[in-house]
């Protein structure tokens, strides 16, 4: 489960093959939802109760949409095409604390340290602790 939920987490680059532009529809909630219903259905073959594939793809699907939000929380490229193929509008979130165009790498690590993973550290310590809790 881990190792679909870090591929789904990167799928969205594929892109950069350069079938599409950059953050374009591979970022999109259209392609999130496609992708984690395939990958779900790929994957998880065996049989399995209703409500625990629909928490595999949900699992997934948030995979999946982080990539685009942690872009989105990006300052370089154009935004993130959210709406893909229905608007090619690109956003970009408010706050875009990641990815100064001209900063140093030292401070991009640091931003992206404080950023990305030390929330994914502690999403996965409440994670943990719940599962020993309910266990
Ligand atoms: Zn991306």
């Amino acid at each position: 489960m881990c190792l679909a939920a870090a591929a789904c987490a990167a799928l969205p680059d594929i892109d950069v093959i350069g079938f599409t532009a950059h953050r374009g529809i591979t970022h999109s909630l259209t392609f999130a939802v496609v992708a984690a219903l395939v990958a779900t259905l790929l994957l998880f073959r065996e049989p399995l109760a209703r409500r625990t594939r629909v928490q595999i793809a949900l699992t997934l699907l948030v995979a999946l949409l982080s990539h685009s939000c942690l872009d989105a929380l990006s300052q370089y490229s154009w935004g993130v095409e959210f709406l893909a193929p229905f608007s090619q509008h690109r956003f970009r979130f408010v706050w875009t604390p990641l990815g100064r165009p001209n900063g140093q790498i030292f401070g991009q690590l640091v931003q992206e340290a404080l950023v990305v993973f030390l929330p994914a550290v502690v999403l996965a310590w409440l994670g943990l602790r719940r599962r020993v809790e309910s266990a």
